[in-house]
């Protein structure tokens, strides 16, 4: 990856504190290019107004900018069509939309929704809410050591009365890429769906939902490059089409009467009332963007970033890492002995680094893990060895500081 991407980001340009910005929150947000601020900007500029109403010109722009925006999410995780991608507010809007339409009317008492210990919240609690309105049972898919899941166990925890496995394609604590593709054929021959939480996976790799064989898959904006405000839910058409709207209002009907009402077809009939335009726009410049550098190049220059960082945490004395040792996505989890991740990421942050420390919205594997907190480092596509170097010396200067503490 070479230095004239960094310049194509502006916010990375300035000092923190009198130091120059080390950005290593990517897995909560990633920083937006000069292309997807100006596509912003543009929009606002010259083609405003509501989609898929106005008569006049500017309507129509409006709404060939926002559907080809849909066009290029299609193209970008390989999906059939445009009426399979529905634009949401993120992962975690996609993964109720789901949960609540698709799972209460397909899950009753008795039936079985398979997740992991270690989801994100938003790929926990709308299933959780779910069980409970329905009868259903959760069951959880038991970690190993180093946050992995082995196939066997999923074998085990799968059975007939299935009709849900959810998990994230990478976890966004432990850094660890799950085998979906082989999760979803053991879903498929107990005749349940798989629900994939692709917010973790999506900005770093090449996503291919067709070869993975997914039946929804949830993506969000903002930590690919994208506005805050925007996202997606893949879902397979024949299931999309069974499913009921949750939101209800302008945009996403068809015929209206004072006692019943129909609505449009796919994608729109979940998409009630004005959607996020300029997000969408934003979003179609962020995968021109990320696909000019190519996800292939990306990938490989965040696991040769998280080997690196690997390698020089552990040289650390008292660092405890979480997740495997050998690393193919960029996020790395830690703790310096006792030190609280806060006041380690507030040292940090006194020298222009910026890392994340508490619990990352996963309270039950912090549980698993039996600690309450972590501190985490996650790279992108702009981050580079020398800041690596820059966060281990930060780190070893952190432990001294709290001396005895570690
Ligand atoms: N799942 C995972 C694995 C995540 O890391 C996140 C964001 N931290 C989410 C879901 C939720 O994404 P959003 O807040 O964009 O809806």
């Amino acid at each position: 990856m070479n230095a004239s991407i960094r310049e194509q980001f502006p916010i990375l340009q300035q000092e923190i504190n009198g130091h120059p910005l080390v950005y290593l929150d990517n897995a909560a947000t990633s920083q937006k290019p000069r292309a997807v601020i100006d596509a912003v900007k543009h929009y606002y500029e010259w083609e405003n107004a509501n989609v898929h109403r106005g008569v006049h010109t500017l309507g129509s722009r409006a709404t060939d900018a926002y559907e080809g925006a849909r066009e290029k999410v299609a193209r970008f995780i390989n999906a059939k069509s445009t009426e399979e991608i529905i634009f949401t507010r993120g992962t975690t809007t996609a993964l109720n939309l789901v949960a609540s339409s698709y799972a209460r009317s397909v899950c009753g008492p008795g039936d079985e929704i398979v997740l992991t210990e270690m989801e994100h919240h938003s790929n926990l609690i709308p299933w959780q809410q779910a069980a409970l309105a329905v009868g259903a049972t959760l069951k959880y898919i038991p970690i190993q050591a180093d946050g992995s899941i082995t196939l066997e166990d999923v074998e085990k925890t799968v059975t007939d009365r299935t009709k849900v496995v959810a998990i994230a394609y990478v976890s966004n604590v432990m850094g660890v890429v799950h085998p979906v593709k082989e999760i979803a054929e053991i879903a498929h021959r107990h005749g349940a769906v798989i629900v994939v939480d692709g917010a973790q996976s999506t900005p770093h790799m090449k996503v291919d939902v067709r070869d993975l064989d997914c039946d929804f898959y949830a993506l969000s904006g903002h930590k690919m490059c994208a506005p805050t405000g925007i996202g997606a839910l893949y879902g397979k058409k024949e299931l999309l089409e069974k499913m009921e709207p949750i939101e209800f209002g302008g945009e996403m009907i068809n015929d209206v009467g004072l006692y019943e009402s129909n609505w449009k077809e796919l994608p729109w009939k979940f998409e009630g009332g004005t959607p996020i335009i300029s997000g969408a726009v934003g979003l179609g410049a962020a995968i021109d963007f990320l696909e000019e550098i190519g996800m292939d190049e990306i990938a490989r220059h965040e696991s040769r970033l998280a080997k690196y960082a690997m390698d020089r945490l552990s040289e650390i004395e008292g660092i405890s890492l979480y997740g495997p040792r050998e690393r193919e996505v960029g996020l790395v989890t830690f703790n310096l002995g006792d030190v609280h991740p806060h006041d380690v990421a507030t040292v940090l942050d006194a020298q222009g680094i910026a890392i994340r420390a508490g619990h990352h919205c996963c309270q039950p594997l912090m549980r698993w893990l039996k600690v309450s907190s972590t501190a985490r480092a996650s790279f992108y596509l702009y981050n580079t060895e020398e800041e690596v170097d820059l966060l281990v010396s930060a780190l070893i200067q952190t432990k001294e500081y709290f001396g005895d503490a570690t």
